[in-house]
């Protein structure tokens, strides 16, 4: 439990106080003292707003895993709508994005030799499956992708290849960038080496036995090998073995299908503008997950709070300026919705005003910082004046980048906006069987809300548009 947010809750005076003192202050030539007044109501409000919690519960138990093409994708898109439409969003419909469809059916792996024990494993997605048997080969360890890349023509042949290299842990997540090299492109470079297998520790800060999956690609002239990562306890443990000396030999059984072009859907509601309707504030997270666990963290979380977030921002009324929400379909598998949305929307996308995706777990946002024209500023610093009491500190940068389901839009310079939450622990549990609801603090998720919908508001109703670089 959060001090902060226990003083803020438990005292009715304390809050009344806090609110005369904002308002009194306040003084803005973007918006008029009513409206400020307004978002000090709706960022209350939202500190107290189960919504958000009670969307991520019905998503994650309702629904469940929802990998791209399964039952469950579709289950959440009949999900998404159904709760726009109670939620009383003027515009609910749903645009098609089409990816390529893979399912894993098992994974198991092993030390055969020479200290026979079972490897906490699992396939990356698009991963080929190894004959019936499996694949039974010795192990040849590398520290980094750039090592195997380096070593000689044949180094791996008939071998099985282990990445070795354990990404850091940060606020910010950098170390997940460097990490995920391995990951996308591992089983290429294997490959090319001669090798009939790979192996990498997980993209994960964690200590504990749970593998982290994820996307990874193959290279048209390059043999398909299997491509697979193991728990960073596992990781450890086939290290040391390998550092005996003696040669450590590994079999890995996986059992997966590409299955040619899927079809999903980008779920997307709108709250109407009255004024300036074409222009929109477009906020969103990503509906799909991965099939291990519920996808509470990446990115149920990032669905409820960008839903309740739009939501609480109307509670004042219309906006002034629409408010849209996008559930972007099949990002884990490559951001196949984000494309098919840039493509459909092209004619629009001038029409943003703001964007943010959340797509970086459930804990707080630590801070704030826009990607826009400087004429915008004036309005970007009144937006992170209100936010200063839910402790989130303005970078004044102005180089944001959003969330990945953002990367397609780039070219069209859009407003772009980062929400930063604290990422110190996401990678703990990111693309695990562990990723589940009880990871969420509802304190936390409500800060998210608040900050979201502070955002929202404001990008929607101040006096002049934001405008892009
Ligand atoms: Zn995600």
């Amino acid at each position: 439990m959060n001090n902060r947010f226990t003083s803020m809750l438990s005292g009715l005076l304390f809050a009344s106080l806090s609110f005369n003192a904002a308002t009194a202050h306040a003084q803005s030539d973007n918006f008029s003292t009513q409206q400020l007044a307004q978002v000090e109501q709706i960022k209350q409000q939202a500190l107290q707003s189960d919504l958000a919690w009670n969307l991520v519960e019905s998503l994650t138990t309702e629904v469940g895993p929802r990998m791209p093409g399964t039952p469950g994708d579709k289950a959440a898109v009949a999900w998404a709508v159904a709760k726009f439409k109670a939620m009383g969003f003027d515009k609910v419909w749903t645009e098609p994005a089409t990816f390529p469809k893979w399912i894993r059916y098992s994974e198991s792996a092993a030390i055969v030799s020479p200290s026979p024990q079972p490897l906490h494993i699992t396939a990356l997605g698009n991963s080929i499956s190894t004959p019936k048997a499996g694949i039974q080969a010795q192990v040849i360890e590398f520290q980094t992708l750039a090592e195997l890349e380096n070593a000689p023509e044949d180094a791996a042949k008939g071998k099985i290849v282990f990445i070795n290299y354990r990404m850091n842990r940060d606020r910010d997540g950098n170390g997940y960038g460097p990490a995920v090299q391995a990951r996308s492109r591992g089983a290429v470079v294997a490959a090319q080496k001669g090798a009939i297998g790979y192996v990498m520790r997980s993209v994960s800060t964690a200590y504990h036995r749970f593998a982290h999956t994820g996307g990874s690609h193959y290279k048209d002239g390059v043999t398909k090998i299997v491509t697979s990562a193991i728990s960073n306890a596992d990781a450890d443990q086939l290290h040391r073995l390998v550092a005996l000396g003696k040669p450590v030999t590994i079999n890995i059984n996986v059992q997966a299908k590409s299955m040619g072009e899927g079809t999903s859907y980008n779920v997307i509601a709108e709250f109407t503008g009255t004024e300036f309707p074409e222009q929109h504030v477009l906020i969103g997270g990503h509906l799909d997950s991965w099939d291990l666990g519920t996808g509470a963290l990446d990115d149920g979380a990032g669905v409820a709070i960008t839903m309740a977030a739009a939501k609480l921002s109307v509670s004042k009324g219309q906006p002034k300026r629409s408010i849209r929400v996008v559930l972007f379909a099949a990002e884990e598998f490559g951001l196949w919705g984000a494309k098919a949305y840039v493509k459909a929307n092209k004619n629009s996308l001038r029409n943003i005003v703001a964007a943010a995706e959340s797509d970086f777990g459930a804990d707080k946002i630590w801070a704030f910082d826009s990607n826009v024209h400087t004429r915008s500023l004036s309005l970007v610093s009144d937006i992170a004046a209100m936010l200063k009491s839910l402790d989130v500190e303005y970078l004044a940068k102005n180089s944001a980048r959003g969330g990945p389901d953002l990367i397609p839009f780039r070219p069209f310079n859009i407003p772009a906006f980062g929400l930063s939450q604290d990422g110190t622990d996401y990678f703990d549990y990111h693309h695990t069987a562990d990723d589940t609801l009880d990871k969420i603090d509802p304190e936390k998720l409500r800060q998210n809300v608040a900050t979201y919908a502070v955002f929202t508001f404001m990008a929607a109703n101040a006096k002049t548009r934001i405008m892009g670089k």
